[in-house]
């Protein structure tokens, strides 16, 4: 036998020896998942995860969780950004945009639906009930209508009063953290272990009839994958979908990030992309991995979001910002 042959068998006896206690060594370190969790976006995140941990603490499904906790700023009137009371679009139409995505990578979405409180279920009937992925406009709305939901007036005279205001002027500029949009993003991740998204919004206030941002969009809006983590978006939806924001966040968290460096490169890549436009519009990413760690990242300060945990008792945050 060849000396080096030799060497190379004595050396693999003496690791194999000690090998179970390396592996016993690697387990002790890989920390125990915190589950469940919940994160979402903003102020409105608080209630709306407190609905998600009831489910989550009965031991529900992420998905259900994640639909459960954004029913409640979609049924909000006073919530001018998302479902029920949501700015319209500048000829006064509120057209909502939401999607959802399950552990299995099931996913679905509408956009431009109108009438419905709840675009969040419709999303997810589209999901379970069809062989697509995203319905739009009537057709959605026809869908809906047939599996149930009912047709309602979505626009409050708050929302119309401040739209007819808007009209007098109808200068369309979205500012940083005002009131003129602001998504509700979700993120969980169950006992089992398993992780759902889920987004929902009315859009930019005033947009363009037919506009359709990041919310609605799999893997700008929300993106799922079961074996790495969530991640959603807020903020505006032009510039995430560019770089198809929350599918690329994960990807991040898949090369080895942590999730709040994830989302500092992704709010980077667009600072990149968009270095002078990106210092006047806000966007905010969220992402969870599948050890429950979070992590959160704005373009501009003032973006908040909520967590729910067995050590965070439901409390906000101000995430970080580039500028
Ligand atoms: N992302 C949403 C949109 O572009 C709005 C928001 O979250 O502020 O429609």
């Amino acid at each position: 036998m060849k000396p080096s042959r030799r060497k190379f068998l004595q050396t693999s006896a003496v690791l194999s020896t000690l090998l179970p206690f390396t592996s016993l060594f690697a387990k002790s370190k890989t920390a125990e998942p915190t589950k469940p969790v919940v994160i979402s976006t903003w102020d409105f995140g608080k209630p709306a995860n407190a609905e998600a941990w009831k489910v989550l603490t009965n031991k529900g499904r992420a998905l259900d969780a994640v639909e459960m906790g954004v029913h409640v700023p979609e049924a909000d009137p006073l919530i001018t950004t998302v479902g029920y009371g949501g700015a319209p679009d500048r000829d006064g139409h509120v057209t909502l945009d939401a999607c959802i995505m399950d552990e299995f990578a099931n996913c679905g979405s509408v956009a431009g639906l109108e009438h419905i409180v709840h675009p969040i279920s419709v999303a997810r009937k589209v999901m379970e009930k069809t062989p697509h992925v995203m319905l739009i406009g009537d057709g959605a709305l026809q869908f809906a209508l047939a599996n149930g939901f009912k047709k309602q007036n979505l626009l409050t005279p708050a929302s119309e009063k401040a739209w007819k205001e808007w009209l007098k002027t109808a200068n369309y500029k979205p500012i940083v953290n005002i009131e003129n949009h602001d998504t509700i993003g979700m993120l969980a991740l169950d006992m089992n272990q398993n992780l759902s998204a889920a987004c929902t919004t009315s859009g930019m206030a005033y947009k363009m009839r037919g506009r359709v941002g990041d919310s609605p969009i799999i893997g700008a809006g929300v993106f799922v994958d079961n074996e790495i983590g969530a991640a959603t978006s807020t903020g505006v939806g032009e510039e995430v979908i560019r770089i198809c924001g929350s599918h690329l966040v994960v990807e991040l968290m898949r090369q080895g990030n942590s999730p709040q460096e994830a989302c500092e490169k992704a709010v980077g890549r667009i600072v990149k992309n968009q270095p002078k436009k990106s210092k006047e519009m806000q966007v905010g990413f969220l992402a969870i991995n599948k050890n429950g760690e979070h992590g959160a990242f704005a373009l501009q300060k003032g973006f908040t979001f909520a967590v729910y945990s067995n050590s965070i008792n439901n409390e906000l945050f101000e995430a970080k910002s580039y500028y």
